[in-house]
């Protein structure tokens, strides 16, 4: 089915996070819609480089703020209604679980509820960033939305993942509470341009490694399964359940699976780079495979990922060759 545009020009957006690598990507969707994108972030993991080409836009405005401390009200852009709230601000690399999980778990928690809040008041729809992390290590394959998932609730990763599940129920309750439009997408695995080098999630440390010349470092065997998206493909669903009536949660991403070793392989060769591969311990709690069920975003949002990994790689690739130099 065809979902029909929503939010447009005369439509204020705002995204929180938008200057990480995924919102900023979706923050130029929404500015070339003709929307007025307001972009709250505190660059933990962001930063301003991601929307420097936005810096003078008359449509954007970037603001410094904690939104686990709530949206700064007195900011002149935060005076008038917003027509969304979208919520993608968190840490999401397995290196900031363990740097920086109160952070993680207060912007999935305290900031959720702050902008949900927010979103009553303006009587916004409110669009949740969640996670394939939520299904934890899961016993279903693919995933399905209506599986209940296998999270390990005081592991390294639960901070990631219970925070975006007490994300979503909130989301829930508000809905269910108040008659908040919302809409929750799980999204899987994402790569593309403006990825941090060193975040510790694979696509970009396999790349930075490759460029360099080093060993490309995969964890435990390399037999554990992911599947890749590129970004854009990620953006067009969100956007797709922005302009939508759906709640969701959706699942977002591809059915393109992959096993790590075969990642490292690929990138090798698209790099054309003489590194090897070694294999080194593999971090606790670390699902064995994901690969989202996707029928749901097919007949709901008529979503379908059109970027192939080689070419989506490719382009990362070249991204990552001119950043590193
Ligand atoms: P990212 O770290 O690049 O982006 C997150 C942004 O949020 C950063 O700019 C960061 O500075 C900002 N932020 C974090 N805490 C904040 C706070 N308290 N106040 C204001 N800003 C804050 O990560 P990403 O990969 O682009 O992820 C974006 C969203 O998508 C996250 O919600 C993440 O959970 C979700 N997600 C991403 C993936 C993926 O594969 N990239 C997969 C599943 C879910």
């Amino acid at each position: 089915m065809a979902v029909a545009q929503r939010f447009g020009a005369e439509h204020r957006v705002l995204v929180t996070g938008g200057a990480g690598f995924v919102p900023s990507h979706l923050v130029d969707a929404l500015v070339a819609r003709g929307c007025t994108v307001v972009a709250v972030d505190n660059f933990i993991t962001g930063s301003k480089d991601n929307v420097a080409h936005l810096a003078d836009h008359p449509r954007f405005t970037l603001v410094e703020a904690d939104v686990s401390d709530g949206l700064p009200s007195h900011h002149p852009a935060m005076t008038e209604p917003f027509d969304a709230i979208m919520h993608l601000a968190s840490p999401a690399s397995p290196t900031d679980f363990a740097s920086i999980p109160i952070e993680i778990l207060r912007v999935g928690s305290l900031a959720t509820l702050h902008l949900l809040d927010r979103a009553v008041t303006d009587r916004a729809r409110f669009i949740l960033a969640s996670t394939s992390e939520a299904y934890g290590d899961p016993q279903v394959h693919p995933q399905v939305e209506t599986y209940w998932g296998n999270v390990n609730p005081v592991g390294v990763r639960s901070v990631y993942d219970e925070a975006k599940r007490f994300a979503e129920a909130s989301t829930m309750a508000y809905h269910r509470y108040h008659g908040l439009d919302v809409g929750i997408v799980r999204i899987f695995n994402t790569y593309g341009p403006r990825m941090r080098p060193d975040d510790g999630r694979a696509i970009p440390t396999f790349i930075t490694q490759a460029l360099r010349g080093e060993s490309l470092t995969v964890h435990g065997t390399g037999t554990q399964t992911r599947s890749i998206c590129y970004v854009d493909d990620l953006v067009r669903g969100i956007l797709l359940l922005l302009d939508s009536t759906e709640t969701g949660p959706i699942n977002c991403g591809t059915e393109h699976e992959v096993t790590m070793r075969e990642l490292a392989e690929t990138i090798v060769a698209l790099t054309g780079s003489e590194s090897n591969i070694t294999y080194v311990t593999r971090t606790a709690d670390d699902p064995e495979m994901r690969r989202p069920d996707l029928t749901l975003a097919r007949e709901r949002l008529g979503y379908q990922p059109t970027i192939s990994p080689q070419e989506g790689l490719r382009r990362t690739i070249e991204h990552f060759s001119h950043r590193l130099g």
